[in-house]
């Protein structure tokens, strides 16, 4: 069957997006991050930002609706009836190119989802970020959920009435990086905003009525400011009151700027079982009506998760669990998770797991039952 040789060539994609975002399209309105200073970030690092022309977002979209018709007309040639979901499954085997690729997956999930990249849309003037969401919903009909980046100090630079514009044009969704609402640790970091400014934008955002998706670092304060990370970002979140708050926690690579300040001691990193601690300080602390996402892979307890109010003794009950556990215990579960074969609490009773984390402990403590903080950190990265 010819997947692809009667449609065009490919669309521009940027880096990333967000994990939830995982089976949207994907069309990139801006290049790269207008910021790009954050310490802890390297995924725009060395690269400048641009916004791009309407005509030049419109002929992305105009490409993925000929991918799509190319895709319908295989369907009906193959005997599928028009439907695209099964060509779609096929074409993710062999794409020529990763915007084919992210049309099949778009398309294999139902079509009803897009994400606009990269770091900060709302950047964009608000009519033309408008005509381009309504372009992208007319010529892809099925699309019925709009999502994108922001960052709070642009959300609180517009006018409401531009945010309720959005809105009505068809964004659905807006995820900003928060990262922390602890001032001295925003500034150390280079986040080029204020917790004031964070409440500001976020409040902007849920007002107009788009949805919006909070994401904090943990760890990100590290020894010397992780209690005030955990309670001054759960008070601003009280005061947003988002519809999503997720967390993910602090890794350290090479390329971004804050791996020179933990070589240089300025910068002292918590461990996993600290930054468990500084979690549970952080969850007792949110009285607000989020949902309580942990969908990253580097966070020690993926299972915390909860809707707030209601679910905050239960999440916290997680976090019990694991520090009434034996130090050994602790220590194979960490080891465990960071090697990818733990997904929750529960995989510690599993004998076959459980015995080969012993003896990838045995091996890298060298014959030891305590493995250094250092090496825990190095499983994470390598693994992520
Ligand atoms: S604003 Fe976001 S994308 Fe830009 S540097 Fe900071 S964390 Fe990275």
């Amino acid at each position: 069957m010819a997947l692809t040789k009667q449609v065009p060539g490919s669309f521009e994609l940027g880096p990333i997006r967000p994990p939830s975002e995982a089976y949207s399209l994907l069309i990139r309105v801006t290049r790269n991050c207008p910021w790009n200073r954050c310490k802890f970030c390297h995924t725009y690092k060395g690269e400048k930002f641009q916004l791009r022309s309407l005509e030049e977002i419109k002929q992305d979209i105009l490409t993925v609706k000929a991918i799509q018709d190319g895709v319908k007309e295989t369907s009906w040639k193959s005997g599928y009836g028009g439907s695209v979901q099964e060509v779609a499954r096929l074409m993710l085997n062999n794409p020529p190119n990763q915007g084919y690729y992210n049309v099949a997956l778009w398309l294999y999930a139902g079509g009803e989802s897009a994400f606009l990249q990269d770091a900060n849309s709302l950047i964009i003037k608000t009519n033309e970020l408008a005509e381009v969401i309504r372009f992208l919903k007319q010529t892809l009909p099925s699309i019925n959920r709009v999502t994108s980046y922001a960052r709070s100090k642009t959300a609180a630079k517009k006018r409401l009435e531009e945010l309720i514009e959005l809105h009505e044009a068809g964004l659905s969704r807006l995820h900003i990086g928060m990262e922390s609402g602890y001032d001295p640790l925003l500034q150390y970091m280079e986040k080029g905003v204020t917790a004031a400014e964070h409440i500001a934008g976020g409040k902007n955002v849920v007002t107009s009525g788009i949805s919006l998706c909070e994401y904090v670092v943990l760890g990100l304060g590290g020894r010397n400011m992780w209690r005030e990370h955990a309670t001054q970002t759960a008070k601003a979140l009280n005061e947003i009151d988002p519809d999503f708050i997720r967390v993910r926690t602090l890794t350290i690579h090479d390329k971004m700027p804050l791996y020179n300040e933990l070589k240089s001691g300025n910068f002292i990193r918590s461990t996993d079982e600290e930054i468990l601690a500084e979690e549970k300080l952080f969850i007792e602390h949110l009285e607000c009506h989020s949902n309580y996402v942990s969908d990253h892979i580097t966070n020690l307890l993926q299972e915390i998760e909860g809707k707030l109010p209601q679910d905050k003794e239960k999440m916290l009950a997680s976090i019990d669990r694991f520090q009434s556990l034996p130090p050994l215990e602790r220590t194979n579960f960490i080891v465990g998770r960071r090697v990818g074969m733990y997904v929750n609490l529960d995989d510690l009773a599993n004998s076959r797991k459980h015995q080969a984390v012993e003896q990838i402990i045995h091996k890298l403590g060298q014959g030891n039952s305590q493995i250094d903080d250092e090496t825990i950190h190095s499983l994470m990265e390598g693994f992520i």
